[in-house]
């Protein structure tokens, strides 16, 4: 067991950072987690939901239940009420373990309990500590963002999460001066990541609940963090908060990035305000308990230095397979498509789950899942993902990326966010509608964007209308809400 085996190796070093300054060292996370299960057990509890900000009270609960054998699944503490009974029904009412404040919402449930008085009582428990726990046990229910259709429950099983991190960590490769700072929300899988991969190599963790780009700095330079995870829109408000100025973080060694698609400007400028930060761009799936492809620091330094323009372009890239992933582009029968041919994304290794708890594994008889995402493998092996299929345009019978075109109009330096989308049109099926962000001192017009899209793509994939918001929708994840855009897209002006 991961916690054991570092909790022995690492003992008194800190662990984990809290936000409001409380430090847990591996040892006190190790008792209190093997404390918690034996609470777990005694109760008889066979499925545990956590509800709150990320913080210790994560890696604390979900470790309980992981040396109890008992799933566990973090809630989104940003869902309406509705929303989360319907989770809590959908997983057979688990014991809801809840930050305080938003125990209330729960108030006439008998299978509650808030977390302080959770964390009070398993202070009288004797440890657990040596309960046999089957690779193929589930280990954590997670539900998908929901970003293009109802969230889904996925199952991993403790043998995923193990092979997850066994493939891209390496034990004690961190030393006491290590820290990681996550910004992540605790219902996604990135989270659940960041715990075991730091918790392996003896890394701390140090959290920062609420992102803001102004207090990730100054925490980045009060606890000295030598690494850090953010999603896109993160990093692009750090750039902008930045400003003309350095980060002056020199402790930073590495910047890990994903979730979703970055916008180039964005990324060449992080580059340059964080010179001492290795950067990695991490793509993963729920399903697939996290990271299977990277770009890692060597590519990044490739891309602006060699002057190759194919090192270049893997700047857009999500880098090769992590060891023990494959990777095979398919076309719309399941067949595996050459080098170079955009199709599906579907993958294979001891990390996928592909198992859902409503509908049971969507895996293919040869162990394969299918991503929702279109994408190609250029000639090295680097994979390019060109976004989910679900939010294709179909305009005039044409397949159009919206990923492709957000891409080149990122690339104006007076376009700070934009979205691509498809609304329907009685003449073309769809139309291509781009709703941009501009820049405080922007004064580009709607066909100056025009031309700036016509030059660079093919004229059928030049936005139709362009309208101006003050700010995309986005989820705490960095996903563009394309549903919710597209609603609220009658209301808008257009850029004049
Ligand atoms: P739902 O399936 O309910 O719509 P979701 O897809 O938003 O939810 P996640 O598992 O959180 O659920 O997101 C995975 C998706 O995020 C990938 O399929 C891909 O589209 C996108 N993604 C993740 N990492 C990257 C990355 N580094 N670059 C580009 N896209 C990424």
């Amino acid at each position: 067991m991961i916690l054991e085996m570092a909790a022995s190796a690492y003992g008194p070093r800190e662990a984990l950072t809290d936000a409001n300054g409380e430090r847990t060292s591996f040892e006190q996370w190790h008792r209190r987690a093997s404390q918690g299960a034996s609470w777990l057990v005694d109760r008889g509890t066979t499925n545990v939901a956590y509800l709150g900000l990320n913080g210790s009270m994560l890696p604390t609960v979900m470790f309980s239940c992981a040396l109890a054998g008992v799933p566990f699944t973090p809630l989104n503490f940003r869902l309406s009420d509705e929303q989360l009974r319907d989770h809590l029904e959908a997983l057979g009412s688990p014991l809801l373990i809840s930050d305080p404040r938003y125990l209330a919402k729960f108030g006439s449930r008998d299978q509650a309990i808030g977390s302080d008085e959770w964390l009070h009582q398993i202070t009288e428990m004797n440890p657990l500590l040596d309960k046999q726990i089957e690779d193929d046990a589930t280990a954590v229910v997670l539900f998908t963002s929901g970003t293009t259709s109802r969230p889904k429950g996925v199952r991993l099983r403790h043998e995923n999460l193990v092979n997850y991190v066994l493939q891209t960590v390496e034990f004690g490769s961190a030393d006491e001066s290590d820290a990681t700072l996550t910004t992540v929300p605790p219902y996604h899988v990135a989270a659940i990541g960041a715990v075991i991969s730091n918790l392996y190599a003896g890394r701390r963790v140090v959290y920062l609940p609420d992102f803001r780009a102004d207090e990730w700095l100054r925490v980045a330079r009060d606890e000295a963090v030598t690494n850090a995870m953010v999603v896109p829109t993160m990093l692009s408000r750090i750039v902008d908060e930045l400003g003309d100025q350095d980060a002056e973080l020199p402790q930073l060694r590495g910047l890990a990035y994903g979730g979703a698609k970055v916008s180039q400007r964005v990324l060449k400028k992080a580059l340059q305000k964080f010179p001492t930060a290795d950067f990695v761009n991490a793509y993963g799936l729920t399903e697939t308990s996290s990271t299977i492809a990277l770009l890692g620091p060597q590519d990044h330094r490739d891309a602006l230095q060699s002057g190759d323009p194919d090192a270049l372009a893997r700047l857009g890239s999500v880098g090769r397979p992590v060891p023990g992933i494959e990777v095979e582009i398919r076309d719309t029968d399941d067949n595996p498509l050459p080098t170079g041919t955009q199709g599906l994304i579907w993958v294979r290794g001891p990390q996928v789950s592909g198992e859902y708890t409503e509908q049971g594994s969507v895996l293919d008889d040869s162990g394969w899942f299918p991503t929702k995402d279109g994408g190609y493998l250029d000639k090295a092996g680097y994979l390019f993902v060109l976004g989910r299929l679900d939010d294709t345009i179909i305009r005039g019978g044409e397949n159009i990326a919206p990923h492709e075109i957000e891409s080149v109009l990122l690339d104006h330096n007076e376009v700070r966010e934009a979205a691509v989308v498809g609304v329907s049109d009685d003449e073309w099926g769809q139309r291509i509608v781009a709703v941009v962000v501009l820049t405080e001192a922007a004064r580009t017009t709607e066909e100056e964007l025009t031309d700036f899209v016509r030059t660079r793509l093919r004229s059928s994939k030049t936005p139709d209308q362009f309208i101006l918001a003050t700010e995309l929708p986005y989820s705490a994840t960095g996903k563009l809400l394309r549903r919710e855009l597209v609603n609220n897209l009658t209301t808008t002006p257009s850029v004049h």
